[in-house]
């Protein structure tokens, strides 16, 4: 590694980040994170906090599980890469499918398409609906319904579905033919619906509305988050997804569950889905599939949807995928992942230490008026809204969140902002007293806000 003050000259120069704005470096130049140990992140100034993040929503089994970093290690040097195109794939691939399939079974998942990350699973779903419906002779069903605050990575067709103004502007026109349904947000709506059922409700009635009006036999997909993440983790009553189920359901209309962030444990169950009680068609995943210590997704598919491709003829050829498909030193991250997960049993702790951050973080409402609202409970997932004002609900502004960040960071803690909310989502395998420690340095940001 070259030296600090070759790190500190260059930090901004050469380097594009994502979500960042290219100018604006120089002036704020990134930290500079140089190594990891279970949850704690170091930075090259000296700092040692705990990683609320998990990276990004995606460091699930934590930095040092050695078991994983073991497999890709062997793998490296067994076979570094081979094509997982059709006509011939590696013993990774199958093994890392098998895995996969079997870790979802109970999901209804019965084959396993490997890309390289989230906005790849999601471009990946969304081609497939088309396809699909294309080989069942209704080649009209091209649109897609989602949410508003709904986030599914940036390639054109996640952006598209995107609920996010943020994500969208500068890269339109987006592809024709999506359309936005209100999020299950209870704390902001335009019905000023505080019951979130009643609100779950009303959404499902727009959606039958707008299906009535773009007509059923145009609707390819219906895409959602179980529990919206980058939106601020909003949390939709118990009823909405079975009722979206139940729409797609009666107008021959696929229902992809987008599980990037919420696959894998991190909401205290394996999928997000199951905590509603859901099956999709389609399933979107990444991160926790290797925890991010290599970088895979996965496209994963229900019998219903698999027996149409395998059963069509030559139109059921899939022309779509990436070089890194089943990438093997990828695929055997994956198979020790899965291993690692299971026998920890992630979601297990995701639970209790998710319960922990929430009901600590609704403590610390009480003490500080900037807490518009607290969304979690469920898993390791949380997401604090900031407002300046709680009778308005006014946002609070950049500078401020800024300072409650940097506070929070000097006092311990790397949390994530989303315009004025703060999200959270540490490792899975994170400490009761590490969440102690996440809460007490929050204490000190909303101090300093
Ligand atoms: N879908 C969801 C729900 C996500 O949260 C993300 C990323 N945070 C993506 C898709 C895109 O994943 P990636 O950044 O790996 O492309």
């Amino acid at each position: 590694m070259k030296d600090e003050n070759f790190l500190k000259e260059n930090n901004a120069r050469h380097l594009w980040q994502p979500m960042g704005h290219p100018g604006d470096a120089q002036a704020n130049p990134p930290r500079i994170i140089k190594s990891a140990r279970g949850s704690t992140i170091t930075d090259i100034d000296g700092h040692s906090v705990v990683d609320a993040v998990g990276g990004l929503w995606c460091v699930n089994l934590g930095y040092s599980n050695d078991k994983v970093k073991q497999a890709i290690a062997d793998q490296l040097q067994v076979l570094p890469y081979a094509s997982g195109f059709a006509g011939s794939t590696t013993p990774p691939a199958i093994e890392a499918a098998y895995a996969v399939q079997a870790f979802f079974a109970e999901d209804g998942i019965e084959r396993v398409f490997f890309t390289s990350g989230g906005s790849d699973s999601v471009e990946t779903c969304l081609r497939l609906a088309r396809q699909y419906h294309r080989l069942r002779g209704e080649p009209t069903r091209t649109k897609f319904l989602s949410l508003k605050k709904g986030y599914h990575g940036t390639h054109f067709g996640g952006a598209s579905v995107n609920g996010n103004i943020r994500f969208r502007t500068a890269y339109e026109p987006l592809l024709p033919g999506c359309f936005h349904l209100t999020a299950p947000y209870t704390y902001r709506n335009p019905f000023d619906e505080t019951d979130p059922a009643r609100l779950a409700q009303k959404i499902v009635q727009m959606a039958e509305d707008e299906i009535a009006f773009q007509g059923a036999n145009t609707i390819a997909a219906f895409i959602m988050e179980p529990i919206l993440g980058a939106g601020g983790v909003i949390v939709p009553d118990a009823s909405f997804m079975p009722l979206m189920r139940d729409l797609c359901d009666r107008h021959g209309i696929l229902m992809i569950a987008d599980e990037v962030i919420t696959g894998f444990g991190r909401t205290g169950d394996w999928t997000g889905a199951r905590h509603w009680g859901v099956k999709p068609d389609l399933m979107s995943c990444a991160k926790g599939i290797t925890s991010a210590y290599f970088p895979v997704g996965a496209a994963l598919i229900s019998g219903k949807v698999a027996e149409v491709f395998e059963s069509a003829g030559a139109d059921g050829a899939i022309w779509h995928g990436y070089t890194y498909s089943a990438h093997p030193v990828g695929a055997a991250a994956v198979v020790a992942c899965l291993a690692e997960t299971l026998r920890l049993d992630t979601k297990t702790n995701a639970a209790a230490r998710g319960t922990q951050l929430y009901e600590g973080v609704c403590r610390l409402a009480e003490k500080y008026d900037v807490i518009g609202d607290v969304r979690g409970g469920h898993g390791l997932m949380v997401g604090i809204e900031i407002v300046s004002d709680r009778a308005t609900k006014a946002p609070m502004d950049a500078q401020t969140m800024t300072r409650i960040h940097q506070a929070t960071y000097e006092a311990g803690a790397m949390v994530r902002l989303g315009m004025h909310n703060i999200l959270m989502s540490p490792p899975l395998v994170v400490t009761e007293a590490e969440i102690d420690q996440v809460l007490a340095a929050l204490d000190t940001g909303f101090a300093a806000a």
